[in-house]
């Protein structure tokens, strides 16, 4: 029987547990604040940040949010950034990417503060992830080690693929599974675009993590029996639905399940993991900067 990871669950345990946390902050007259950041009109852009916004207001997260015109200058976007760093009430900041091509995207990054930077780019971030130190971990490769850790899949000694190598996910994911702690001591392969016979790369693979943007790349043939696959895809697929399109992964699920052991789906596997982390991210900066140690 293949598990198939229920992602809404294992974030609602996350979120429980997060709950104890700010109970201590707030008893210490702390309230965690998250400030996201929306520069697009892009509709899929404007649902993440307001479910990131929702999933705040549940559990007692102070929201802060700023919108900007796509057409204004990255001035703007700069000046915004740096009134949230000096805000004592905000101790994490999310730029929702993509930010309009006038805009660059790495110069902002680089204004947050890297005590703020939940989302772990800013680039000193990054080099403390890479070093083996990471002062927040990426939120959606933090989630996906939850979701394995979850399912007891142990990625000590396993050969990973990871199918993407973005600075959201591939690459921060590559870095914590082959760190020597726990959820890591894996061996990983990167692949991307130019990787000549992906599906022998899956294949070999005891863990696939298919992080794309392309639908159904990975189906069941590309996958070895008994392995374990994480979707991370999200891609919007007209259809005739009442909102005009179906989301899919970049696993073609019906496929895969019958060769995986352990699968996550699409809806409902790493998304609602990347948001429960960014939640446990933002209590964690809290904690940090307002020094009261909680137990995380
Ligand atoms: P990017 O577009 O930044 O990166 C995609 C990566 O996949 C690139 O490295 C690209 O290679 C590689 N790639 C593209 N096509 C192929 C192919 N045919 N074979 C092998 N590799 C390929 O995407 P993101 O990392 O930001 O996101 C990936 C997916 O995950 C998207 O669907 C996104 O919506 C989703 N996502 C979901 C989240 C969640 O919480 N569920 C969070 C973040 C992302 P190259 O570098 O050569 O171009």
């Amino acid at each position: 029987m293949t598990h198939v990871i229920d992602g809404n669950d294992v974030a609602s345990r996350i979120e429980n547990d997060l709950e104890d946390c700010l109970e201590t902050l707030e008893s210490a007259g702390v309230t965690p604040g998250l400030a996201t950041v929306l520069m697009s009109d892009d509709a899929a852009s404007e649902t993440y940040v307001s479910m990131k916004q929702e999933a705040c207001d549940e559990i007692g997260i102070g929201g802060f949010h700023r919108e900007l015109d796509p057409n204004a200058p990255a001035e703007k976007l700069r000046e915004t950034v740096e009134d949230l760093n000096d805000d004592p009430r905000v101790h994490g900041i999310l730029v929702q990417m993509p930010t309009p091509n006038h805009v660059d995207s790495r110069r902002v990054l680089r204004n947050i503060d890297p005590r703020k930077d939940i989302d772990g780019f800013h680039p000193e971030n990054v080099g403390r992830l890479v070093a083996g130190n990471p002062r927040y971990k990426p939120c959606t490769p933090h989630g996906i080690q939850k979701l394995l850790e979850s399912a007891d899949v142990d990625s000590a000694g396993k050969d990973v693929v990871i199918v993407g190598r973005s600075d959201i996910v591939g690459k921060p994911m590559a870095n914590l599974l082959i760190q020597n702690a726990p959820g890591g001591n894996a061996t990983v392969t990167v692949c991307h675009s130019r990787t000549e016979d992906l599906a022998e790369k899956t294949r070999g693979a005891d863990i696939v993590i298919a992080a794309a943007g392309v639908a159904e790349l990975v189906d069941g043939s590309m996958i070895r029996e008994g392995a374990t696959v994480i979707d991370v895809g999200v891609n919007r697929l007209e259809a005739e639905t009442e909102r005009g399109y179906d989301l899919v992964g970049d696993v073609e699920f019906e496929s895969a399940k019958e060769k995986a052991a352990v699968i996550t789906p699409v809806p409902g596997g790493v998304g609602p993991m990347t948001i429960a982390m960014l939640l446990y991210n933002t209590i964690d900066a809290a904690s940090v900067q307002e020094d009261v140690p909680i137990d995380l």
